[in-house]
């Protein structure tokens, strides 16, 4: 390969389709499949695009791990100056171990356990984000136990209606399990103002994903601006930031990107109206454009009617189509002569197994490989073991070469955590 011209993304280079500049198939003989094979120039090029669209607006990018944990992204992601945002006690063990600092990390989700909290204060995290009195009663009593004083974010429900793809990725609707209900927030901001072992340092929303329009961004913030602008009139002055959540979309087949100078514009008005630094979550943005998921083809058969392609990939690895009813894009590595309308579907003894239905897809025959696009969010985070199937391996492409950031599992990985002699005891 060596001086080839270094493409960002997935190209098609003469008969073969490349991350960059190393061809799909080449990974596929070397690593087998299926395999993730993510750009570091995609997620470069997303990173830099966010950031430098904000460039007038004072803000952190905290990437929202939930998209995408593995080592490697995160490294990469590191090393272009992003912060962290975990909802888990996993996550925050992942950001730490990745080198992520402390005071470069937001902690948010709905249901954190006294563990999770009592971690969170004890590290010192930057922020984090309460959901509910309960949780905040709770953080003010694991920061007097640890002797700190826990900054915290009150998530609120700004109660707009979102338009998104599919209702489970709605967040910011009243009614919805997250974040605090907008008519009790003030009440609450009054409550943390008021306890002895946290500060009052943010509001927070994060009202869905994959967002297209910015309209949920506009009056989502309008609410926590007016809620800031409440509390500062009864001289509570404590706040520094705002967090916006994460949301921006991508592309998966039609939608239309969300325009990043809009979305700059508005959020230069909130910072100019708070005098806050803006915290973005961003997750699928940063990083859904940024694979392929490469599978191969095993089988082809017709029953009752319709075309069947069976793939060595399938709910296990790639969840989305079966839990969001998601589509993505799928095209032959190598290109075939004609197309075939067809179920492409996984080995799970699942009917919901499938990677698309009803779809005209490249007429490949058994052996040949396949490139299912738009999988670096949610993709490899959601791979399940179900089946005891084994979880497939990431590879990271850097201009010519590639390295694999997660290794295939092996079988000895699936009964890793089990007792062949469980130690029977009594309570
Ligand atoms: C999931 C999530 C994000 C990231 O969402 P994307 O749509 O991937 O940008 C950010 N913040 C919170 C609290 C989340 O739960």
């Amino acid at each position: 390969m060596g001086t080839s011209v270094l493409m960002p993304g997935f190209v098609r280079t003469e008969e073969t389709l490349s991350c960059e500049g190393v061809a799909l198939d080449a990974i596929a003989r070397a690593v087998g499949t299926p395999v993730y094979v993510y750009s570091a120039a995609v997620i470069r090029d997303r990173y830099t695009r966010l950031t430098t669209a904000l460039a007038g607006v004072p803000h952190r990018i905290h990437y929202s791990l939930k998209a995408n944990s593995s080592r490697g992204l995160l490294d990469l992601l590191r090393s272009m100056g992003s912060n962290a945002d975990v909802v888990s006690g996993g996550e925050l063990f992942r950001a730490r171990r990745a080198g992520f600092k402390p005071e470069e990390i937001v902690f948010g989700g709905v249901g954190k356990t006294r563990e999770e909290l009592s971690d969170a204060v004890r590290e010192g995290v930057l922020l984090v984000n309460v959901e509910s009195e309960g949780e905040l009663r709770l953080l003010d009593e694991v920061a007097r136990e640890a002797g700190r004083v826990a900054p915290v974010a009150i998530r609120v429900n700004p109660e707009i209606s979102v338009e998104t793809a599919h209702a489970y990725i709605k967040t910011g609707e009243k009614g919805n399990k997250f974040g605090v209900p907008y008519d009790e927030v003030v009440e609450l901001a009054r409550l943390a103002h008021a306890l002895p072992n946290v500060t009052l340092a943010g509001l927070d929303m994060h009202v869905g994903s994959q967002l297209s329009h910015l309209q949920p961004y506009e009056r989502g913030t309008e609410r926590l601006v007016a809620i800031c602008t409440q509390l500062r009139s009864e001289g509570i002055d404590t706040l520094r930031y705002l967090d916006v959540g994460g949301g921006l979309a991508v592309r998966y087949d039609a939608e239309t990107p969300p325009d990043l100078t809009r979305f700059a514009e508005i959020m230069v008005g909130v910072a100019q109206a708070t005098g806050l630094q803006l915290i973005l979550e961003p997750g699928r943005f940063l990083v859904g454009d940024s694979a392929v998921l490469v599978t191969e083809v095993l089988y082809r058969k017709s029953s009752g009617g319709k075309e069947y392609v069976i793939t060595d990939a399938g709910m296990t690895e790639l969840l989305r189509p079966s839990h969001y009813n998601a589509y993505h894009r799928i095209e032959a590595v190598h290109e075939t002569a004609g197309t075939v309308k067809a179920d492409v579907v996984g080995p799970v003894c699942e009917s919901g197994d499938f990677l698309a239905l009803d779809r005209e897809v490249a007429d490949a025959a058994p052996g040949a490989l396949l490139a299912v696009h738009g999988a670096g969010a949610y993709g490899y985070a959601m791979a399940m073991n179900y089946n005891s199937r084994r979880r497939p391996a990431e590879v990271l492409v850097d201009g010519d070469r590639y390295a694999v950031i997660t290794r295939r599992e092996t079988y000895e990985d699936l009964v890793r955590a089990e007792r062949e002699s469980p130690d029977w005891e009594t309570a």
